[in-house]
């Protein structure tokens, strides 16, 4: 096919594809698409060979967030019987975070719901990242907080975060149909706060919120625009409770062309299987590490995943290998950008450093991590009960496929890792 060997060699190359190649990824056929997920295997391995990268989901604040943003079981007025508390302790998040490193996590993602930290909160997460820290060498954080104030990057960083992950979920052009409490744009500002403090950004995006192509590949090249260096691809599970919670519209092809679509558009950059990878990929996991590179291991923030050596188990069968921590992930010329970024940050404006020069004002909004509710057992790898469809029809609860999280932080059960 002409158009996967142009995205090939365009992958190879860091080249961006035409708007109309990426749009024709999502257009192939099922008869073609063994050879899509082959071409971005090819991509996907020129930039990180067989390695898996695992990253473990704390959630230190879960629930109660004043911000309406329309596919989260946290949001405001949500039904969903989640978990709901406010801010772990550093060490309870440790004992958490130890867990999923323990498991073969590299990176700990620390998750708080709400519209933004405050000051207070950027110093508890300082806190708990450094109690993380020296629990467990060599482990990367990656804070999850939602819209940040100025002058807040800067001190998440000098606190030891290595990343902040703010997701830009869907396209501007739609953004305002999903939420109202806070804007695209708001978005966008927080993920080029976090890249201007040097921390590695993290963003990406949720498919099947009713979206259409051209608003994917749209929320794709912004993504691509803003240089994250790592791309989490959620699908979304309607939650009951939320306004999505009918919103059935994605098979494990769908889900396969819109990773090959992210790895072709954004080559370099890790791309991760997040939310919704057991419910919506289901059998078809495993062919979905030939084109990501990393996943979440174990439960999400407020749904439960599969188990953790189901995952493990899955990398192995598939031929893959997970990531050591002494390992980095990034190919050279990205990891080398972002460490000239992080001390080109380090010296601030005027040659202070940057934590002296920040102060500022406040903005809002958090990451989307909330729309991963994930399967219903946890022992087994296919989420799928018995005699389930393979896709459920449109406008159909399927609380059956989503299992509220009821163990790990925030309660007094071992977590999943
Ligand atoms: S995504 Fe974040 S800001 Fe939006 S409702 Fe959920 S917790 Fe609140």
């Amino acid at each position: 096919m002409d158009l996967l060997n142009t995205l090939v060699d365009k992958g190879l190359r860091r080249e961006l594809p035409t708007r109309e190649e990426a749009l024709a990824v999502l257009a192939t056929s099922d008869d073609e698409l063994l050879d899509v997920v082959a071409a971005a295997g090819k991509v996907r391995r020129q930039w990180f060979g067989r390695r898996v990268k695992l990253n473990y989901l704390v959630n230190l604040k879960s629930g109660l967030c004043p911000e309406d943003c329309s596919y989260c079981s946290q949001r405001l007025g949500s039904k969903a019987e989640i978990l709901k508390y406010t801010w772990l302790k550093p060490e309870e998040a440790s004992q958490a975070a130890a867990a999923g490193v323990a498991g073969g996590a590299k990176r700990v993602c620390l998750v708080a719901s709400g519209r933004g930290p405050t000051d207070r909160d950027v110093d508890r997460v300082g806190k708990t990242i450094e109690a993380i820290k020296e629990q467990n060498e060599g482990v990367e954080v990656c804070a999850c907080l939602g819209l940040l104030s100025d002058g807040q990057a800067e001190r998440l960083k000098d606190a030891g975060a290595d990343a902040y992950n703010h997701n830009l979920n869907t396209s501007e052009a739609t953004y305002g149909q999903i939420t109202k409490t806070h804007t695209y744009a708001d978005r966008v500002d927080t993920v080029q706060k976090a890249h201007a403090a040097g921390l590695s950004a993290c963003s990406g995006l949720i498919a099947g919120m009713g979206e259409s192509d051209e608003d994917l590949v749209d929320v794709v090249y912004s993504l691509r625009e803003l240089d994250s260096d790592s791309v989490p691809v959620n699908f979304l599970i309607p939650f009951e409770g939320t306004p999505l919670a009918k919103e059935w519209n994605l098979t494990p092809q769908r889900c396969l062309r819109i990773l090959a679509m992210v790895r072709f558009v954004c080559p370099d950059v890790e791309v991760r299987i997040a939310g919704g990878r057991e419910v919506h990929l289901r059998s078809m996991q495993p062919l979905a590490l030939n084109i990501a590179n990393s996943i979440f291991l174990g439960d999400y923030l407020t749904s439960e995943g599969q188990a953790g050596q189901a995952d493990l188990d899955m990398i192995a069968d598939a031929g893959f290998e997970v990531e050591g921590a002494g390992t980095t992930t990034l190919p050279a010329h990205r990891a080398d950008a972002l460490a000239a970024a992080r001390a080109a940050a380090a010296q601030g404006p005027c040659g202070s450093s940057a934590a002296e020069a920040g102060c500022g004002s406040a903005c809002g909004g958090c990451s989307g991590h909330e729309a991963v509710p994930a399967r219903a057992a946890a022992e087994a790898p296919a989420p799928v009960p018995a005699g389930a469809p393979a896709q459920a029809p449109a406008g159909e609860v399927r609380s059956d496929l989503v299992a509220v999280r009821r163990r790990g932080a925030g309660t007094d059960l071992a977590p999943n890792a």
